[in-house]
């Protein structure tokens, strides 16, 4: 294929358990300046409420992203050979200051969104959704959301706090930076503080599918509705905690629960997405200190691939 875009380093050329370990190997850029999509890293885990860790996310996704290959091979997508992208590295957060750290990540998304880049980020704890969805919403108004979870994040507050990993959903839908109309949470379950804990979401106006609802059946209808409602123009964001996950396939994070997605499921609703107008995804709360075999990370880096994969204009090779 001949195109004038950043290409993955072959696993042909240079060994994958050697160079330099960048994002699916792309090239390095030093801004978002010139590109379709930015991959960026947002190393925070000053927002979690049990096991932190997730500040080394970025970089063990990178590591692991290595064994991944340019071509999907049973959606035949080719990103590489659709979009720029580059790894544009991380956001330098305040590790003692989260809220400091919120404007820091809000300024530097402001920058790569100046650019007209469509960013996907590799968390980080998910508080770094909130400063996300305030500038993407910025720029595009507010926006339909596809969120993934074990939790639905629409506490008031943690500890007293107004923003914590599990109340950045609740601050979302307050600042109208999202429609909850056009929201979906998928996955939802376990134990809460109270019987009631699911409804505020549902309340809203937002779907909750409950990780109940998700056992033992594909999830590809329920994309293929969730596309109906939305609709290809409306401007879209994919939040994608792993938790949402089950811990047997996603161990490596910090408030993990039973009964959770299967990785193909996770699968199902990534490629799903595929028909509404993307704006920018995040995969976020992997915690590589409780990723022993770094099967988390790997899986994160494949549904990273899979998100790009799903971006508006992929070109699929039939
Ligand atoms: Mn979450
Ligand atoms: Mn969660």
């Amino acid at each position: 294929m001949t195109n004038n875009f950043n290409q993955p380093l072959g696993g042909n050329d240079m060994p994958r358990f050697a160079g330099i370990a960048s994002m699916f190997r792309l090239p390095v850029h030093q801004s978002a300046k010139g590109l379709d999509i930015a991959l960026v890293g947002v190393p925070l885990d000053i927002g979690t409420s049990n096991r932190s860790g997730t500040r080394f996310g970025p970089r063990e996704i990178r590591a692991e992203s290595v064994l991944v290959r340019p071509y999907g091979m049973a959606t035949k997508a080719a990103p590489f050979d659709s979009f720029q992208i580059a790894d544009i590295g991380d956001v330098a957060i305040n590790p003692y200051d989260l809220k400091k750290s919120i404007g820091l990540i809000e300024d530097h998304y402001q920058q790569i969104l100046a650019h007209n880049a469509k960013p996907v980020s590799m968390g980080g704890d998910h508080t770094i959704t909130l400063p996300i969805l305030r500038q993407i919403a910025k720029k595009h108004g507010p926006v339909a959301l596809v969120h993934v979870d074990a939790h639905t994040d629409i506490n008031d507050t943690m500890f007293g706090e107004k923003i914590a990993h599990g109340t950045i959903f609740r601050r979302a839908i307050e600042e109208g930076l999202v429609d909850p109309h056009k929201m979906i949470q998928i996955g939802p379950r376990a134990t809460g503080y109270t019987a009631e804990d699911f409804d505020w979401a549902a309340d809203q106006g937002v779907q909750v599918v409950t990780g109940e609802d998700c056992w033992y059946k594909s999830l590809a209808p329920l994309m293929d509705s969730f596309r109906d409602t939305v609709g290809g123009e409306m401007p879209t964001y994919l939040s994608f905690d792993i938790d949402g996950l089950d811990p047997s396939v996603a161990p490596g994070t910090g408030t993990p629960e039973p009964g959770g997605l299967s990785s193909s499921q996770g699968l199902e609703v990534i490629r799903g997405c595929h028909g509404l107008n993307l704006v920018g995804a995040d995969l976020v709360e992997v915690s590589p200190p409780y990723d022993t075999s770094g099967n988390t990370s790997l899986l994160a880096a494949n549904l990273i691939f899979e998100m790009l994969c799903s971006m508006p204009g992929c070109i699929r090779r039939n």
